[in-house]
Order: C-alpha cells, then sequence, then structure tokens
C-alpha cells in the first residue's frame, strides 16, 4: 500500500504523526518491517564475521611470531605472498566496512521512514531493485548519473 500522491505526507510514528516533508510516497510499515528484519540479520552476520576475522589475524599474528626463526621467515617468496595476503585482507577488510556503513545507512533510513526514497530524485526506489539492492538509496537513473559524473570528475583530474 502507497501513502497519497502529496507532497507533505505524514505517517503514524511512535505514538505521533510525523511530517515527511517532500516525500511523494513511502513504502507501507508492512515493507518497512520485512527490509529491516533483512538488513538487521545481514548487518549482524557481517559484525560477526568481521569479529572472527579480527579474532583469527590476532590468532595468526600470534603464530608468526612465534615462528620468527624459522629459515623460510625471511623468504623473499614468502615476504611477497604475505604481502599480497596483507593487501587482500585490507581490500576485503575497506569493503565490508564500507558495506556495514551502508547497511547501518539503510536503517537508519527505515527509522526515519525515508527508507525505499531515492535521496536525489525523492521518487520511490523499484520494489525490484530494493529486493535486489535492500541498501539501495538511489533509484537506478540517479546512480547511473552521480556514476558518469564521477568517472567524468576522474578522467577530467587525470587528464
Ligand atoms: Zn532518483
Amino acid at each position: 500500500m502507497l501513502f497519497s500522491k502529496k507532497i507533505y505526507t505524514f505517517r503514524f510514528t511512535n505514538e505521533h504523526f510525523e511530517f515527511l516533508e517532500g516525500y511523494m510516497e513511502t513504502l507501507s510499515k508492512e515493507e518497512l518491517d520485512r527490509f529491516k528484519e533483512r538488513i538487521t540479520k545481514e548487518y549482524n552476520a557481517l559484525l560477526e564475521e568481521l569479529r572472527y576475522r579480527e579474532q583469527s589475524s590476532i590468532m595468526e599474528n600470534q603464530r608468526e611470531t612465534g615462528s620468527e626463526l624459522s629459515s623460510y621467515a625471511n623468504h623473499p617468496a614468502e615476504a611477497a605472498s604475505d604481502y599480497a595476503n596483507l593487501t587482500m585482507n585490507l581490500n576485503l577488510a575497506e569493503r565490508n566496512t564500507k558495506y556495514l556503513k551502508q547497511l547501518e545507512d539503510a536503517l537508519d533510513r527505515i527509522e526515519k521512514g525515508t527508507y525505499g526514497v531515492c535521496i536525489v530524485c525523492k521518487t520511490l526506489i523499484p520494489m525490484v531493485r530494493l529486493e535486489a539492492v535492500p541498501t539501495a538509496n538511489k533509484c537506478a537513473e540517479c546512480k547511473n548519473e552521480v556514476k558518469r559524473r564521477e568517472q567524468e570528475e576522474a578522467r577530467r583530474a587525470a587528464g
């Protein structure tokens, strides 16, 4: 169910009516609850994974410190693969941290009642897109437009 197409619409939140200035449509309470559950699950799973990785990397460090006198420790190939591992782990950590933030933002938008609305053009993001990318905060058109502009700026900066 969609709320009426008015520039000023309101919804019942925390025992009072809240005006959503400028939003044409919003998702229904049921839809928001469904996304909230899904995103919260994903968020908790990722947090657990990050904690687990942190734990195992601490253990890995302790293990490596223990075998410091091993003749392989300073082998160039070993050092290179350590470096590759480190870079890979850092990239992964960066991606995970970014995703964690996106999940947090999505939960925040659910709380504010602005979830599912494109932050650029303020229209409702199609349900099929939200199902595919629950953390989406822009419709596909605006996302592509932002990406295009970023690429253009990068090109200008490079050349
Ligand atoms: Zn948009």
